[in-house]
């Protein structure tokens, strides 16, 4: 009998469906098709073997049971060609979720079985030679390598929504179909096919589908790539899901193995909780997501307890290291429309939560903050593209010199209705999808135009202030790009305080302050802006090379909160002159606090007593007609 070729095929079948079914899997669309063409493949061997033994016994078996088999084990091998077919075109999203499109393919499926089943069958034996023709088999090689040409032409014509390990996998194990069956087809002895599919399978196996290809390597459990399918499979079979994600330290001082010590232990306990899969993510964070539609939920919800796992994390790992860890408990996935701004809503809530916040539910609101974020960022695109950016002025009041001796530039986008977007609003933003880089360079441009062009010098201001934020401050080029632009504006570097604020990052600190020191060396002056607001302490007065600190306009208010306030507040302002810093008050907005802030030796004064940040000319005029009279 000629079966050889069809038992290595079947062995190699048998050792694929073995090895797939070792590991655990995430549930992918390829993986179940990659599943299921295995089974119908294996199917097929089994019913050429069958077949063979059928036709061999043609003396003692009815003619019918002949004939079915043989017809059986033909539209198997349809079978197995169209779910060739039907993976290749999972790969497509659009092919896949288009209802007409599947149809149609399973209706062409239907028709090619039943001309199969219908058609008559000839069966030819000769020794141990035998093969089926006659017109069920010229069906058969008509539709099996309709479905497989077709996958083939897919690959090319829908190639670039495939990725290229994927296209070449599908042409390899496509070609060996067809290689198969032409090499069957012109010598009919040869049983090749159902090998010639178990090889392609193979090809797409170790490709593709192997499982080991899914999962993390350090870890064990899920890859980020695979969570990222996974997640953009839920989004589109529009599945109801919850997900909680652990979001620890991005940098752990550690050396490598202890790392993936701790990694495997975490990873461990989080696999622990049955009926949810568990993704590594980026970095060290790892995503829990379990299916929550109809009454699954309450079952596994009862088994998968955040607080739990908080429990967890706040014992040490690897026996001495206690890791930091947050965590986003995302209940609903309809915070977003696609998966991108799903895992975008995700990274912006774990760089942005509170610093003592372990937790946070991540609900509606928090989608739709996104999404006005998202516009704001467009926004500010534009403004950038179309010079909408506005520099306002507010002046500042010295009490020793009695008239406005400098001013506060102040960021302002017009947007395309003409109305003033505030930076309040745009600056977080800006900072979060670093364009605050360019904004903060445009406002100095325009800061030391004013300046020049206005002769503000001669008017009586010594220099403007001009905020910088901290991703400016951490940028090793800033120096070189303010000189850059101060040189172009023809601007004495003395004309210019730059306004720093604290972070607590090491890091930052020292960038800022080798680009403090450029800048000083130049001439520019520091001021240290929001002092009294949470991220402000004495240290930083001490260490950094400042001229002016800037009390916010809290403080001032505080000031009149209770005579422990002012107690300290009088000490501060003690300490601080005593080093020799002078002082700026801001959110002065009453003769009453203007009166304390000068009674307590302020040097400065900005609010809105004197003005609110104003525009370019009515600034000009403001500075014209109060310097003067001073
Ligand atoms: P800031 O640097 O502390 O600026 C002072 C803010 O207090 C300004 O708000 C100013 O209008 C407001 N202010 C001044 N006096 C009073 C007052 O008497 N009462 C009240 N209620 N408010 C007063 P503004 O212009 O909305 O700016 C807010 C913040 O946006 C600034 O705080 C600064 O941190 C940031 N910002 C503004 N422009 C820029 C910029 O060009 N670059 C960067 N990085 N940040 C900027
Ligand atoms: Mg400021
Ligand atoms: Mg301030």
């Amino acid at each position: 009998m000629n079966v050889e070729m069809q038992c290595c095929g079947l062995i190699l079948d048998l050792l694929l469906i073995y090895f797939f079914l070792r590991h655990e899997t995430v549930g992918l669309y390829s993986e179940r098709l990659f599943r299921m063409s295995l089974v119908v493949n294996t199917v097929c061997i089994v019913l050429d073997i069958l077949s063979v033994f059928a036709i061999i016994m043609t003396d003692i078996l009815p003619a019918f049971v002949v004939a079915l088999v043989g017809k059986l084990y033909l539209v198997s091998l349809v079978a197995a060609s169209f779910m060739g077919f039907l993976y290749t075109s999972s790969g497509v999203q659009h092919l896949r979720d288009s209802e007409t499109f599947n149809k149609i393919i399973k209706i062409i499926f239907g028709i090619g079985a039943l001309f199969v089943l219908l058609l008559p069958i000839s069966f030819f034996r000769d020794g141990r030679v035998v093969y089926s023709y006659g017109l069920s088999a010229v069906a058969t090689y008509i539709f099996a390598p309709f479905f497989i040409i077709w996958a083939l032409v897919l690959t090319f014509s829908h190639g670039k929504y495939m990725s290229k390990s994927r296209r070449n996998a599908i042409r390899a194990w496509m070609s060996l179909e067809i290689l198969a069956a032409t090499l069957q087809f012109i010598f009919p002895k040869l049983l090749l096919v159902g090998f010639g599919s178990s090889i392609g399978l193979f090809i797409l196996y170790c490709e593709l589908e192997s499982p080991e290809a899914f999962l993390d390597r350090t870890t064990g459990i899920f890859s980020f790539d695979t969570m990222v399918m996974y997640l953009r499979q839920l989004f589109s079979s529009n599945r109801k899901f919850t997900a909680i994600m652990i979001c620890t330290e991005d940098e752990w001082k550690m050396d490598n193995e202890q790392e993936s010590r701790i990694l495997l232990e975490m990873s461990e306990f989080l696999h622990s909780f049955p009926g949810a899969k568990l993704f590594r993510s980026t970095g060290h964070d790892f995503m829990m997501i379990y299916a929550t539609e109809d009454e699954a939920k309450d079952q596994i919800e009862s088994v998968i307890n955040l607080d739990v796992i908080k429990a967890r994390f706040q014992q040490a790992f690897d026996g001495t290291m206690v890791i930091d860890a947050r965590f986003l408990y995302i209940p609903d996935p309809r915070i977003a429309t696609d998966f991108d701004e799903y895992f975008e809503i995700c990274r912006y809530y774990k760089d942005n939560m509170e610093r003592n916040e372990i937790s946070r539910v991540l609900d509606e609101a928090a989608g739709q903050n996104i999404r006005e974020q998202r516009e704001i960022k467009a926004e500010i695109v534009k403004a950038l593209e179309e010079n909408r950016i506005e520099v306002h002025f507010q002046p500042i009041y010295s009490f020793r010199e009695q008239m406005f001796v400098s001013a506060e530039a102040l960021a302002r986008i017009v947007n395309s209705e003409g109305k003033l977007i505030m930076p309040g609003l745009f600056i977080p933003v800006a900072e979060e999808y670093g364009l605050i880089d360019q904004i903060g360079e445009r406002v100095f441009e325009i800061t030391c135009r004013t300046f020049r062009n206005d002769r503000l010098q001669e008017k009586g201001i010594h220099y403007l202030e001009v905020n910088l934020s901290v991703a400016q401050c951490e940028d090793r080029h800033l120096s070189d790009i303010y000189h850059g632009i101060m040189k172009r504006e023809q601007i004495d570097p003395t004309s210019i305080n730059l306004e720093i604020t604290e972070s607590s990052t090491l890091h930052y600190r020292n960038i800022l302050l080798e680009n403090m020191n450029l800048l000083s060396q130049m001439g520019c002056s520091f001021s240290l802006d929001d002092f009294g607001t949470g991220e402000s302490n004495l240290n930083y007065i001490v260490d950094m090379p400042v001229q002016i600190v800037k009390f916010d306009r809290s403080m001032v208010q505080d000031y009149f909160r209770s005579d422990r306030a002012k107690i300290v507040m009088r000490a501060t302002v003690d300490m601080i002159k005593a080093i020799g810093l002078k002082i700026v008050a801001e959110g002065v907005e009453t003769k009453e606090q203007l009166d304390a802030m000068e009674e307590l030796g302020v040097d400065y004064i900005q609010g809105y007593y004197f003005s609110k940040p104003l525009q370019e000319k009515d600034f000009l005029r403001f500075i014209e007609t109060h310097n003067r009279v001073a």
